[in-house]
């Protein structure tokens, strides 16, 4: 999936006087209104170099369960409902993994005894499942898991069943009120630790780029939009209504270019 980033050069800005007239007239030369194209990736980390050669690198806000989901939509947008029920599940199990972070921060695991803990169960979503269970148990977070959806997902993923539409809106909408719906309670409780899952996330990378080399971060509306939990309304648009409106929607059509390299 090729995404659009900024090809603005901050760089060469801090270079000018800085002015609105100085962006302007740079954003006019480096043709900035033209995003610049990159791979989708699962490090996180875009990179522009722009014509003076000044080298960047883009990191997105949101999380991985965040554009799984977008993806997981697109994809049934398309007509792919097998491929949008196995990217929704995906994007379900990547959330397990984001709270069994947030609860472990809550009960003050230290980092290096938390990656122990995870590199155990990192490629085992059933150990994964496990856990979160628990966790939510202990935390008095509300169990959402429906057995019929795992055997549903299961039968789409390892048994080749085909979904027709329907199902995968359905699985979807499953999937989206119970990351917004647990995300909803977690922020009533335990929004700190939200916080803090959100700040590692953001500076993950921040060890990893070069001295001279600027890391900018990028933002964009996603259908859970995780970065809106503290609105009023939050969690009260159906899935189909996100799906009838994406159809329509410029952003979405800039963000995802829906090709490969
Ligand atoms: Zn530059």
């Amino acid at each position: 999936m090729i995404i659009g980033i900024s090809s603005f050069c901050w760089e060469c800005f801090n270079e000018t006087e800085q002015t609105p007239e100085d962006y302007q007239r740079l954003k006019h030369e480096l043709n900035s209104d033209i995003d610049f194209e990159v791979e989708l990736n699962d490090k996180n980390l875009y990179e522009f170099i722009c014509p003076k050669k000044h080298r960047s690198l883009t990191q997105l806000q949101e999380q991985k369960f965040e554009i799984l989901f977008d993806i997981a939509s697109l994809a049934l947008l398309d007509g792919y409902t097998k491929e949008a029920v196995s990217t929704y599940s995906s994007s379900l199990e990547r959330f397990f993994e984001y709270c069994i972070l947030v609860f472990s921060l809550k009960n003050s695991v230290k980092s290096g005894d938390y990656d122990g803990m995870w590199n155990l169960m990192a490629k085992q979503s059933e150990r994964q499942l496990g856990a979160f269970l628990a966790l939510c148990l202990q935390e008095g977070i509300t169990n959402r898991i429906v057995s019929k959806k795992i055997e549903f997902r299961n039968d789409v993923i390892h048994k080749g069943y085909t979904p027709s539409s329907q199902e995968a809106i359905d699985y979807g909408q499953y999937v989206l009120s119970f990351i917004q719906n647990t995300l909803k309670e977690l922020n009533q409780n335990s929004s700190d630790y939200l916080q803090q899952a959100i700040n590692i996330h953001l500076t993950k990378n921040t060890n990893k780029i070069p001295k001279n080399v600027r890391l900018n971060t990028a933002s964009m509306p996603t259908i859970i939009s995780l970065r809106s939990l503290n609105n009023e309304d939050y969690g009260n648009v159906p899935l189909i209504d996100s799906l009838n409106s994406l159809k329509e929607n410029g952003f979405y059509k800039h963000f995802y270019r829906k090709k490969i390299q």
